[in-house]
């Protein structure tokens, strides 16, 4: 079947305004060819440091600007070339929840005028009657007490803020949520309660989610698949366990270094990143991971490398991949 959402060589670049005369000295290249697609039902978690552009990968789809080039696909139809007249009934499926529960939240609303304003906007509400047991419902389903309708969001704590969040997405009977880093400034114990609440939705829904987040350890447990960013581009994409088990760009296992083995006596390769993510004014020739890379070679500086498959499921941009498998550290295909 079609995909649900499908990204297509995506570009999002941002002029560099200066000189004197104020004219474009150079570019943003935040997202810079970046492709892949969500089933109806799925959860894509995009992944990557801070300022690798999986946020701006989240709001073209959001279309919150418009697109340097690519395509941004829903159920079939092209969104990145509708206007903003033609743009209800997407906005209607796609839905959103930040990072931050204390700023998302209009304090001078009650819960139940925030939740009431996508169920009217979209005109989802038969009545003043249905109104209220879609609100009841909502409650229900986010796991928090009918009453807290009645409530303001400042009598919430953080991660009771983000279900208020997650039930104003789901108001609006999306296909499509975005989490963007939603989980990252709650306390440890609350995210995970928000991570199985999102997955329980997931299932119970029938919803796909994208699931943007700097944290590999959050993401281990819950997604279908994952993208890894690294400067504007997608490294490598994974089903969940190919992902974990057995990463197959240096980027991906530098990441998963970070992230502790459950199992004790499964060690990962440790690989300790080297210096900053360069500029995305400037990216490296050839790999963008080659001023980082530990297995950087004469190749990797000028020739830019593709995803390519290297499992069923799993593709992966890097060079060694090309090389014999026995002088590819990566090729192994599970921790031993
Ligand atoms: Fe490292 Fe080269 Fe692979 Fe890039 S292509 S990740 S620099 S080995
Ligand atoms: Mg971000």
């Amino acid at each position: 079947p079609a995909p649900l959402l499908r990204v297509d060589d995506l570009k999002k670049h941002f002029p560099l305004r200066g000189g004197l005369l104020g004219g474009v000295t150079g570019h943003v290249y935040a997202v810079d060819g970046v492709s892949f697609d969500i089933a109806k039902g799925e959860t894509l978690s995009l992944v990557g440091e801070s300022g690798c552009g999986k946020s701006t990968v989240g709001k073209a789809v959001l279309r919150l600007f418009d697109i340097t080039a690519g395509q941004v696909v829903l159920d079939g139809q092209r969104i990145d070339t509708l206007r903003q007249s033609q743009l209800r009934p997407m906005r209607r499926r796609v839905q959103v929840v930040f990072q931050d529960p204390f700023s998302s939240l209009n304090p001078r609303m009650r819960v139940r005028d925030i939740l009431a304003e996508p169920i009217r906007n979209f005109g989802l509400a038969k009545d003043a009657a249905d109104l209220d047991r879609r609100l009841a419902g909502l409650m229900d389903t986010v796991r928090l007490p009918r009453d807290a309708v009645g409530r303001w969001p400042h009598e919430f704590s953080g991660g009771q803020r983000q279900r208020i969040g997650i039930a104003r997405a789901l108001a609006a009977e999306p296909d499509l949520i975005i989490c963007d880093e939603a989980v990252s400034a709650l306390d440890v114990s609350v995210k995970a309660q928000i991570v199985n609440l999102l997955q329980d939705l997931q299932k119970e829904l029938g919803l796909a989610l994208l699931f943007i987040s700097h944290d590999l350890a959050i993401v281990e447990h819950m997604t279908h698949r994952v993208a890894v960013m690294y400067l504007g581009k997608i490294v490598e994409v994974a089903p969940r366990r190919g992902l974990f088990a057995a990463p197959k760009h240096p980027y991906t296992q530098a990441l998963l270094s970070a992230v502790p083995v459950p199992k004790p006596g499964a060690a990962r390769t440790r690989i300790v990143l080297q210096g900053d993510v360069p500029s995305p004014i400037n990216p490296p020739s050839g790999c963008r991971f080659h001023t980082r890379c530990p297995y950087v070679f004469d190749r990797c500086r000028v020739d830019e490398p593709l995803l390519k498959p290297t499992s069923p499921g799993h593709t992966a941009a890097c060079h060694l991949h090309d090389l014999p498998a026995d002088r590819n550290p990566l090729a192994r295909d599970a921790t031993p």
